[in-house]
């Protein structure tokens, strides 16, 4: 129940209606027991500034930041931890005493994908497909798993050229022309592929990055962080041929997990947020059915 001495909680963005999170946080905040309620906030570009002031002087504990808010929020906060930095992206505010302080926890997420399928990338070389918003936390990802080195594919390697620019890199990064000969080189000796182009994401879901399965390392790990369809494709035809794959839900419920225990100092159920996250997006996909 929701009571005055509820914490409070939720997600900012613009639009904010098709989100998850609140389905999966609450379900965490109940299977906890504990005393605290996440809504869903939409807030415009231009009231950014007065909706960031407002959650300070209401007292929210925290709110994670979606699209367009995850640059733009970084200079309205009193820290911004090194990982969300250096991607230039925050999903996560932590209101610690009054200090607005902030984090990504998209990148904790990726990593989850990862361990939950006993994945070790130290010393090893990976291959991502795609330069978004999205692609600089997998990059940041690959370099705290210790990735040995990092090739980008991508349809335009002059647009993709800002992630390597603004981005502290921590072991050689190159970005290439995803069906060039230097592509097939990296593909041929990656420990990892990792999709985080939209390619394949519903309703398009015939969608999918060019890929040479013939060419790609037998024992490379397959790694969409698409979560809508589960089964995407690519992770279908990473499968077809051999390849062990995850897809993007781990991801999602990392990111809210590690969030949720920042707030309220809890290790969040994983389970019953998997559980409420898959309910919603089974509703999702029959409303678009
Ligand atoms: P974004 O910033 O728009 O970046 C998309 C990237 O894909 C860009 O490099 C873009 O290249 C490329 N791309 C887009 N459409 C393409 C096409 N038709 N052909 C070739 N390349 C194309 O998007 P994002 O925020 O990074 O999100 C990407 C995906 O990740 C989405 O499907 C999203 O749902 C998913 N995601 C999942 C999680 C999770 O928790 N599992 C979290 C975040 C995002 P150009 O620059 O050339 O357009």
């Amino acid at each position: 129940m929701i009571t005055g001495t509820s914490k409070n909680l939720g997600v900012i963005g613009y639009p904010i209606i098709h989100s998850l999170s609140p389905a999966m946080q609450n379900s965490a905040i109940d299977a906890a027991g504990l005393d605290a309620v996440y809504i869903a906030m939409e807030v415009s570009p231009e009231e950014l500034t007065a909706a960031v002031k407002g959650l300070r002087a209401t007292g929210f504990i925290g709110w994670n930041v979606t699209i367009p808010h995850k640059t733009a929020i970084i200079p309205l906060l009193d820290e911004v931890d090194e990982n969300a930095r250096a991607i230039g992206a925050v999903n996560t505010v932590v209101n610690k005493g009054g200090k607005l302080i902030g984090y990504n926890t998209d990148i904790i997420g990726f990593c989850d994908g990862l361990h939950e399928k006993g994945v070790s990338l130290q010393g090893k070389p990976a291959v991502v497909l795609g330069a978004g918003g999205a692609a600089r936390a997998v990059l940041q990802g690959l370099m705290l798993e210790g990735a040995a080195s990092i090739t980008i594919g991508v349809r335009n390697p002059q647009k993709a050229a800002s992630i390597t620019k603004d981005m502290p890199l921590k072991v050689p990064v190159q970005i290439v022309e995803w069906d060039s000969e230097s592509m097939k080189t990296a593909l041929n000796e990656a420990a990892l592929l990792v999709n985080t182009t939209p390619l394949g994401m519903a309703p398009k879901t015939d969608g999918i990055p060019p890929v040479d399965w013939d060419v790609l390392s037998p024992s490379a790990f397959v790694y969409d962080i698409i979560y809508t369809p589960a089964e995407t494709r690519f992770l279908k035809e990473a499968k077809s041929h051999g390849h062990d794959t995850q897809n993007g839900v781990p991801m999602l419920v990392g990111q809210g997990a590690a969030a949720l225990s920042m707030w309220l100092d809890t290790n969040p159920d994983r389970t019953a947020m998997r559980n409420a996250l898959e309910a919603a997006l089974l509703a999702k996909e029959k409303t678009q059915a």
